[in-house]
């Protein structure tokens, strides 16, 4: 079954290998939205990846909206990202020791970045966050963080934190096994509602070491904030002798090479990344100005360290990747074909009356099943809303084409999404809207 056409696709050799990785892996995944637990049917097993293509163990192919939760922006199998990591893993995978890729990735990222001074590199995004976290707090001296219900920065304790009930809430941990001590020490506000964050300061004043927002939330939903709200956290942190924490692991190299820093252009005192900076390999970064990294060991007190860190075939492949975004004109490119085929899917939902709202900044769009103009924050989503989501999968898997399997999930168009595919890309998507309001 090719990508594009309608056929109920066979999942058999999927559904095998789901059997067997149940008994090896809790729910069969390695990372639990892989289960397909908010979509119909057994998770897609993939066998390979091309360009903007995907290809599952029976055959089918599907068009990717995925890209692995988003750091394939050249899409899959790129070949210099390719080349680069053959012609490095022939040298060995890795030494524990400092090698010349690291200072190239790092110069090609801070030369062109006016936000960061120095990085350190480490193997996830959790672990960039993680350290940031640390690091606030090291630097500050102080303990609380306050973070935005709707926000995911990771699996890290502090950040797997929900917000409890009243108006300014100690957290309540969103997982067994996180201590409460730790949840305490997180304050969980809505997005978007300065009253909320200048009550937190008012109660918290001198124990808030770090604001944590993602750079656009993206995780929970599109959840776009205004220029000026982002403003009032730059200028409610630097009041109150707090950091500001961006976690760009998503809009880090995606809005732009900047990303969401130079969006808004709002300087925020320490920002993550992951996904893209690894071109595919388990990259992530953490970076600051010189004075707060200077903190870091073995300058500083704060430790953190890694035994892949920095390693040769992941730096190689960011290296390949981040080379090529920095060229003129790709993200400009890239950007107006995700915007072109947001807004047609728009106009079709719209022309149809469909409850539908596709929001986009950059490569990232969302498609929503609601008919509110603005979602600012997790309050503003319908659950209910999901189970179109849920149909609209199903239709899309069949029409072949690949989304996250959640509706809470953005999807991302890459560089490899050819005219071509995205027209037959929004073909299936009409026809599967048809049948979700049918
Ligand atoms: N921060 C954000 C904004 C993310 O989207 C994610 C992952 O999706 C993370 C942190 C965690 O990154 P990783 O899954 O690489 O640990």
């Amino acid at each position: 079954r090719v990508a594009g056409s309608k056929a109920d696709i066979s999942r058999e050799k999927s559904a095998i290998l789901f059997e067997k990785a149940k008994k090896y892996f809790p729910g069969g995944v390695n990372s639990p939205v892989r289960a397909f637990k908010s979509v119909y049917g057994t998770p897609l097993f993939i066998e390979k990846g091309d360009g903007c293509f995907l290809w599952d163990a029976d055959g089918n192919q599907f068009i990717d909206f995925c890209c692995s939760w988003g750091p394939l922006i050249l899409g899959h199998n790129h070949p210099k990202i390719r080349e680069a990591v053959i012609s490095t893993l022939q040298h060995g995978l890795s030494f524990g020791a400092p090698t010349a890729l690291e200072n190239e990735l790092a110069e090609l990222i801070l030369k062109n970045n006016k936000y960061i001074q120095k990085l350190r590199f480490v193997s996830s995004g959790t672990e960039a966050v993680m350290s940031a976290i640390r690091l606030a707090r090291g630097y500050t001296k102080r303990d609380k963080i306050i973070k935005f219900e709707g926000c995911y920065h990771g699996h890290s304790d502090s950040l797997l934190v929900k917000a409890g009930s009243g108006l300014v809430t100690f957290g309540e941990t969103s997982s067994l096994g996180v201590p409460k001590a730790f949840a305490d020490e997180t304050v969980v506000i809505g997005l978007n509602d300065k009253e909320a964050l200048e009550r937190a300061f008012a109660e918290f004043k001198e124990e808030i070491a770090a604001v944590i927002i993602e750079g656009i939330p993206a995780n929970n939903g599109l959840l776009m904030q205004n220029k000026e709200y982002i403003e009032f956290l730059r200028k409610i942190t630097s009041d109150h002798g707090s950091l500001l924490i961006f976690d760009e692991v998503i809009t880090g190299f995606r809005l732009g090479f900047e990303g969401a820093a130079a969006y808004y252009d709002v300087h925020p005192d320490i920002i993550t990344y992951g996904k893209i900076i690894g071109g595919g390999m388990p990259v992530g970064a953490y970076g600051s100005s010189e004075e707060i990294m200077g903190y870091i060991s073995p300058d500083g007190g704060v430790y953190q360290a890694g035994t892949l860190s920095g390693n040769p075939v992941a730096m190689a492949a960011g290296i390949a990747q981040l080379s090529e975004l920095n060229k003129p004109g790709f993200y400009k490119e890239l950007n107006k074909k995700a915007a072109e085929f947001s807004a047609s899917i728009q106009r079709y939902a719209s022309a149809k009356n469909y409850k539908v709202r596709v929001f986009n900044v950059g490569s990232i769009f969302w498609i929503a099943f609601t008919d509110k103009d603005n979602i600012q924050a997790a309050s503003d989503i319908e659950a209910e809303s999901m189970d179109k989501y849920k149909v609209m999968h199903r239709e899309l898997l069949n029409r072949g084409v690949y989304l996250g399997p959640s509706g809470y999930e953005v999807g991302f168009v890459s560089a490899a999404h050819s005219k071509i595919e995205l027209e037959k890309a929004k073909r299936a998507i009409f026809e599967s809207l048809d049948v979700v309001f049918k």
